[in-house]
């Protein structure tokens, strides 16, 4: 089978790689028929991080399921789920007790598909890959859901629910700030702010693509480099990959505010702690919750509340993806037929090719 390969800077191939095989009865193998670059993929991608290749890229996708292990049967072959982006069991205090399986205790914290950092897990614009814990990681898609605009729920859309909603739950109408520049997770925030009944949502960001796509998702789109601060609000986000931008967030938070930073700043960065201490400022940063807030997020966009469709910048076939990766657009979508029959999965055959 294929995966497709970061190498370095702006240079992605297809190489051979053994197929994946059953090795826990909870695991399943799926087929990617729909995938997508997290912002983070994005800045890899451009050579702006310390990641280097070679590994298999990608953890946003929709897929089909080709096989089960005999603890996973609720899932059949065929049937298209997202795939979540973190590596998790989903039977450990932090994954069953606490609900933070990105921070599952039996895997290595920061255990990922897509990612060098915690073991190889396999990318999610392979052919196919092995989705440990499948029970944990799994989410159906709704009948008749095309998949495409669905992939981001493996990771950047639920982010986006979760910078947003839960903080408007608690402070209804709040007005909002988002400082966008590292891609699609700004812009996800701002169609969730909008659909959860923020008063003003205000984007900032430089780029013209998108600001046009901010204005389309309903947010004011105000074309600047970060000022050193932008008035006053409840609820700020920084999902900049810039230093001045999140600095901009903390400053324009009110106090006993909420600002959260989608991280991805890879240095220390200083932060300007007693405007923060003086007004009282709760910061958060992290990599997003994942699979806890795929369904929450799910449902906004099932309901068409958000239209994740906005965000895309291009749908490619999958074969062009290294070209189409290559070449940095915000958020392609690689797409796919499906070729796994709907018939019940054969859960005796644990490896092999679909079809
Ligand atoms: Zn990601
Ligand atoms: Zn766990």
């Amino acid at each position: 089978m294929r995966e497709l390969v970061f190498l370095g800077p702006r240079k992605l191939e297809w190489r051979e790689a053994p197929e994946p095989r059953i090795e826990h009865p909870e695991d399943a193998i799926v087929r990617p028929i729909a995938a997508t670059t997290c912002d983070l993929d994005t800045a890899i991608i451009r050579g702006t991080t310390p990641f280097e290749g070679p590994f298999a890229i990608g953890h946003e996708c929709v897929a089909e399921v080709a096989h089960v292990g005999p603890g996973a049967t609720q899932f059949y072959r065929g049937q298209h789920v997202i795939v979540s982006w973190h590596i998790s069991c989903g039977h450990c205090h932090r994954c069953a007790r606490r609900q933070l399986p990105n921070t599952c205790s039996h895997f290595p914290r920061g255990a990922a598909f897509g990612s060098p950092v915690q073991g190889l897990w396999g990318g999610l614009f392979s052919d196919l890959v092995r989705v440990p814990h499948a029970p944990a990681s799994l989410v159906p898609l709704p009948p008749g859901a095309d998949p495409t605009h669905w992939a981001s729920l493996s990771d950047n859309i639920p982010f986006g629910y979760e910078l947003t909603v839960p903080h408007l739950l608690r402070n209804p109408g709040a007005d909002m700030l988002i400082m966008g520049g590292c891609g699609s997770v700004a812009l996800y925030a701002a169609a969730f702010a909008r659909a959860a009944g923020a008063g003003a949502v205000d984007y900032i960001d430089t780029d013209r693509t998108r600001l046009d796509i901010a204005t389309k998702l309903g947010a004011n789109a105000i074309e600047m480099p970060p000022p050193r601060r932008h008035g006053s609000y409840p609820i700020t986000v920084d999902a900049s990959m810039s230093a001045d931008s999140l600095r901009c967030a903390i400053r324009s938070t009110e106090p006993e505010g909420q600002c959260s930073s989608v991280g991805c700043h890879f240095g220390e960065v200083a932060m300007p702690m007693m405007e923060m201490y003086v007004r009282g400022i709760n910061f958060y940063t992290g990599r997003g919750q994942g699979r806890p807030n795929i369904e929450k997020a799910m449902a906004f966009v099932e309901a068409r509340r958000v239209k994740t469709e906005l965000v895309t910048t291009e749908v490619m076939p999958f074969d062009a993806a290294p070209e189409v990766l290559a070449r940095g657009s915000m958020k392609p979508v690689l797409v796919r037929p499906p070729v796994c029959g709907p018939k019940p999965c054969d859960i005796t055959q644990h490896s092999g090719r679909i079809g």
